[in-house]
């Protein structure tokens, strides 16, 4: 009986919280009309700002927009009209009308827009080349480039090129929604943090589809501390997920043995399914970048490569964060890091404008030597793993945590003052718990 109540008090508890956050909202609106009257009053004229182009709407370069826009003449270019919450996408699988939820459109007010693919860069004469459907080719000049063009992934879980407005993606959610709805076998390749979650969203769903999870690590989300992992076992067996461990796909990468209708391991066994999603990692964007630049700037891998300011390898006003890059500090990528990865690359583009000495990261920003690691794996809705660097919470205070992150941050992007205000608070209180309070085993 109390196991059933769960999902009511989930509900009712995420409904209350939003009712309070949006009065707060409200709240927050009015206070700031007369600091945004006195701010504008008091800004530089437009003509004395420095130009920042920002190539990619998303975690890192939302972040430097809202950060940057009051003190320079910021132009943000991404591909697409609207900000997509990765980290609550795969709900959408089984949940049409997450998608909106998890949407925004992007900032107009304080900063312009450019809805155009990012092609190439000119670093002599300080212009980016995009491609835009309405304008044809068109050249943006700059003082500073900051390169946010994050990761592409396997399937439709991102948003692609041809996804441009948010009526596009919802027709190509429409019929991942359908053929998912279909499925009575489901195999999902990879057992990392998105297969592990996709699982968890179509078992709390559709408990009576037969889902797959195949990887050839021998446990689940290695990367991650032994209770996360050791309860994300025990809740897919729980439910009949049948766990395929420790075997490699036949084939040679990128070549593998998958098809539309299952994968062939190397010892010859054939899984199959109705649906197959593919889970594996993700690629830099940031062939558009190599294409222009000396080769020295991208890694084998294909990530950018930058110094300990975060700036791009060989250019001082050339920034690169999130997903795009590589840097010595090797974290994992997230939402979270990239947001950390903006913040001192906002500090180290306003320390360049008053040449003063540049930060390096991560010391510069979380005054420790390494990010705090923070990451919520959810299983379905009503239930989750929590990790703040050693400290793990399971189950659904989990759960109602990674709604708010959810909620908090679309607000963020929104540029919505409660989701503004939430993550202001949030980043410092993270730094500071991670570096006093619940420290990571480096700092
Ligand atoms: C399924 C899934 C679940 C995840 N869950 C979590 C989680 O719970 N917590 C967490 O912290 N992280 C999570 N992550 C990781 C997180 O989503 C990424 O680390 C994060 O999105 C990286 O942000 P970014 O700003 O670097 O780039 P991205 O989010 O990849 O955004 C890049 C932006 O650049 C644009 N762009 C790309 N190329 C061009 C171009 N040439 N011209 C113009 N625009 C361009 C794209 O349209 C996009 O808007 C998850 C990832 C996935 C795939």
């Amino acid at each position: 009986c109390v196991l059933a109540c769960i999902p009511m008090w989930l509900e009712g508890t995420t409904l209350l919280l939003e009712g309070i956050f949006r009065a707060l909202n409200i709240v927050l609106h009015v206070i700031q009309i007369p600091v945004q009257a006195y701010q504008t009053l008091t800004a530089k004229p437009a003509r004395e700002r420095k130009r920042v182009v920002i190539v990619g709407a998303s975690f890192a370069g939302l972040w430097c927009q809202r950060n940057l826009y009051k003190d320079f003449d910021v132009t943000v270019v991404d591909y697409k009209r609207y900000f997509e919450y990765t980290p609550g996408i795969l709900r959408v699988f089984v949940e049409l009308r997450h998608l909106p939820r998890i949407t925004s459109a992007l900032p107009k007010l304080s900063s312009k827009f450019v809805c155009g693919e990012a092609i190439g860069i000119n670093a002599n004469r300080r212009l980016l080349q995009v491609q835009t459907k309405s304008d044809g080719l068109q050249e943006i000049s700059y003082d500073y480039l900051l390169i946010g063009t994050g990761s592409s992934y396997a399937g439709s879980i991102k948003p692609s090129r041809k996804e441009v407005t948010s009526s596009e993606r919802l027709a190509t959610w429409t019929s991942e929604f359908e053929r998912l709805r279909r499925a009575r076998t489901v195999l999902i390749i990879g057992g990392g943090p998105v297969g592990v979650e996709l699982a968890g969203e179509i078992l709390t769903k559709y408990p009576e589809k037969k889902v797959t999870i195949t990887d050839r690590a021998e446990d689940l989300c290695e990367a991650f501390h032994p209770n996360t992992r050791s309860h994300i076992k025990r809740w897919l067996q729980k439910r009949r997920c049948n766990l395929v461990l420790g075997e490699s796909i036949g084939g040679k990468y990128p070549d593998l043995a998958i098809d539309s209708k299952g994968c062939t391991l190397r010892s010859g066994r054939r899984l199959s399914a109705d649906a197959v999603y593919r889970c594996m990692g993700f690629n830099p964007c940031a062939k558009w970048v190599a294409n222009s630049l000396p080769k020295e700037c991208v890694d084998s891998k294909g990530f950018l490569i930058v110094n300990d300011h975060l700036q791009l390898k060989g250019f001082a006003n050339i920034f690169a964060m999130g997903d795009v890059m590589t840097h010595a500090s090797n974290e994992i990528k997230l939402g979270h890091t990239a947001e950390v990865n903006a913040h001192l690359v906002v500090d180290n583009l306003q320390r360049l404008e008053l040449k003063r000495p540049l930060l390096s990261y991560p010391y510069g920003v979380v005054g420790a030597r390494c990010t705090p690691r923070v990451y919520c794996i959810s299983l379905g809705k009503y239930d989750a793993s929590l990790g703040f660097n050693w400290l793990i919470v399971n189950g659904p205070i989990a759960a109602i945590f990674k709604w708010l992150l959810e909620w908090t941050k679309v607000m963020a992007c929104r540029e919505a003052p409660i989701g503004v205000f939430f993550w202001a608070v949030a980043d410092k209180m993270s730094n500071f718990i991670g570096k006093y309070l619940i420290k990571t085993q480096d700092s």
